[in-house]
């Protein structure tokens, strides 16, 4: 039986028009079509809006904390890697601090782990250093770098089965910098972390500057980057600089450009939240060599 990466499609379901979709919002002509073999390309986790997600489909995903707290009973085993977000954007934008504390989280993340299962990396309780979050918490860039290793330090003591992604904050390229250092006197050596979060880069728009930064943080020697909500422009720039990257802009594009699939029967009108398009979405870049499977899912591993 040749293996599904989704669920079955419904009896009479059109089959997957994926290659005919115009997902890209930038013009073919700009994407590299047949990049040399060595050009590293990051995995793509998928953002999830919903954690039962995990346990029907096969591509990489990214759920948050925010949805899976909703889950009281009924766990999904998960047949897909995934990454855990803390939800710390909402979080600080609706309280102006944590509060959850550390070790209310590492009781959820051990439950989510052992019940669902496939977690790959969870993020911490990290401080965002978007100017509008600090005019939030009324701290300081540095304050919120020394909450965020504080915070990782503490998990990784309170459960250390957890993989724990360490998060690099900032706001200006130097202090990114000055993260690194700060992690590194606290005794982390991210150069050995299975991978490494680039945080407050997702809502910036100059992928130029986010370029810059990974180049940086390259030269630093890190090859175990995950970029948070990465753009196509900064995949483009710098996917090789990057181990893994986590993308909802499939849900965004679908909603935007009001795009319904002929074959999806859902009540929503469009697929913001429909998991055949998110699988497209994932295979269209896929496709596109600008992002890459975990090499252990690949496809041809799971015949
Ligand atoms: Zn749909």
């Amino acid at each position: 039986m040749t293996p599904t990466l989704t669920a079955p499609a419904p009896a009479g379901a059109a089959p997957s028009p994926a290659r005919a979709l115009p997902l890209l919002t930038v013009p073919a002509s700009a994407i590299p079509t047949s990049p040399a073999a060595d050009v590293r390309r990051p995995v793509l986790f998928t953002g999830a809006p919903e954690a039962c997600w995990l346990g029907r489909y096969r591509f990489p995903m990214l759920v948050s904390r925010n949805r899976l707290v909703r889950l009281k009973r009924k766990f999904p085993l998960a047949i897909t890697p995934w990454i855990l977000d803390s939800g710390g954007f909402t979080h600080l934008r609706m309280n102006g601090r944590w509060i959850v504390s550390a070790e209310q989280y590492a009781d959820e993340v051990l439950k989510w782990q052992e019940t669902i299962g496939g977690l790959v990396a969870a993020a911490p309780q990290d401080w965002m250093c978007e100017p509008d979050v600090l005019r939030l918490t009324g701290k300081t860039i540095r304050e919120h770098q020394e909450l965020t290793v504080a915070n990782f330090l503490r998990l990784r003591e309170l459960a250390p089965t957890i993989p724990w992604m360490p998060v690099l904050q900032g706001w200006t390229l130097g202090s990114y910098s000055t993260h690194l250092e700060m992690y590194a006197k606290a005794g982390v050596d991210l150069h050995l972390e299975r991978r490494v979060g680039v945080g407050s880069i997702c809502r910036r728009q100059n992928s130029v500057t986010i370029a810059v930064l990974l180049d940086i943080l390259a030269q630093a020697g890190l090859r175990n980057l995950h970029g948070f909500g990465v753009k196509i422009r900064g995949l483009e720039l710098s996917g090789d600089r990057l181990f893994s990257v986590d993308s909802a802009a499939w849900s965004y594009h679908a909603s935007r450009e009001n795009i319904r699939l002929p074959e999806c029967d859902h009540a929503a009108a469009d697929c913001r939240a429909c998991p055949r398009y998110a699988e497209h979405w994932h295979t269209d870049l896929i496709e596109r060599a600008l992002v890459t499977w975990p090499e252990e899912h690949h496809p041809a591993h799971l015949n």
